[in-house]
């Protein structure tokens, strides 16, 4: 077995049912030192595991994939989670503005190819911002998705290790921290957008709708493709067309 499986089959091990808080305290002080960085969307409840991070060390490296397709409302957000945190080392990554002119200069890809449109502004970026880390922490829970429920605290992501801390937090867990430490809520998330992605590709949902019902409504497409390693590498490596 590689000894990337070996490590994450250890950590899984050591940490089996550790608290979130337990886990992060870990990886980001002993196991992966200044090695590993948090990838955050800035999304609906991204405040709960960028204030626990943030508690610990503020100037944790935090990748924001900045698409140039998110909703106004997602950026502010963004600001006011890092004013509130503190966080001193986030940075945006996303397409440079040729690839957006040469791949998408009227902005409608994600209308006739969602996937063509994250794989240049997604997919891409993210894998170029995580060279030199050898560990990336996500913000992902098994309750989101049904692809989800099966997700490990610890995973292998390709070359990488990819952490997932509230792997097993319910919408509860999530509320009750949020309430506790009195984090900012995402202005939409009281709107009808229980998860929130780029605008053209989110739309409120309704009711009895699962909460990502309204992530690429009319498509197959259910997750964008940052957590498959195969297709980042594959979209580094060829020039996305
Ligand atoms: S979520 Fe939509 S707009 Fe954003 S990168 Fe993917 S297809 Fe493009």
């Amino acid at each position: 077995m590689p000894t990337l499986a070996l490590h994450v089959v250890d950590l899984r091990r050591r940490f089996d049912g550790a608290e979130p808080s337990c886990v992060l305290e870990a990886v980001l002080g002993e196991v992966f030192t200044r090695r590993i960085a948090v990838v955050s969307s800035f999304g609906v409840d991204s405040a709960v595991l960028l204030h626990m991070v943030a508690a610990i060390d503020p100037a944790t490296p935090v990748l924001f994939v900045d698409t140039g397709r998110h909703f106004r409302e997602t950026l502010e957000h963004r600001d006011r989670v890092v004013r509130q945190l503190g966080l001193s080392d986030v940075r945006s990554v996303g397409p440079s503005p040729e690839e957006v002119a040469r791949l998408d200069a009227d902005l409608s890809r994600a209308t006739w190819d969602p996937d063509g449109c994250c794989a240049f502004r997604k997919i891409a970026p993210l894998e170029r911002a995580l060279a030199g880390f050898d560990a990336w922490i996500t913000g992902r829970k098994r309750f989101q998705a049904a692809t989800r429920s099966e997700l490990a605290v610890f995973e292998v992501d390709g070359e990488r290790a990819k952490i997932n801390p509230l792997a097993h937090w319910s919408p509860a867990d999530i509320d009750a921290y949020a309430a506790r430490h009195d984090l900012p809520a995402h202005p939409l998330a009281s709107r009808g957008f229980p998860s929130i992605g780029c605008a053209p590709c989110t739309s409120a949902v309704l009711e009895d709708e699962h909460g990502r019902a309204g992530r690429w409504r009319g498509f197959e497409k259910t997750e964008c493709g940052i957590h498959r390693p195969a297709a980042r590498s594959a979209t580094t490596l060829q020039s996305v067309k």
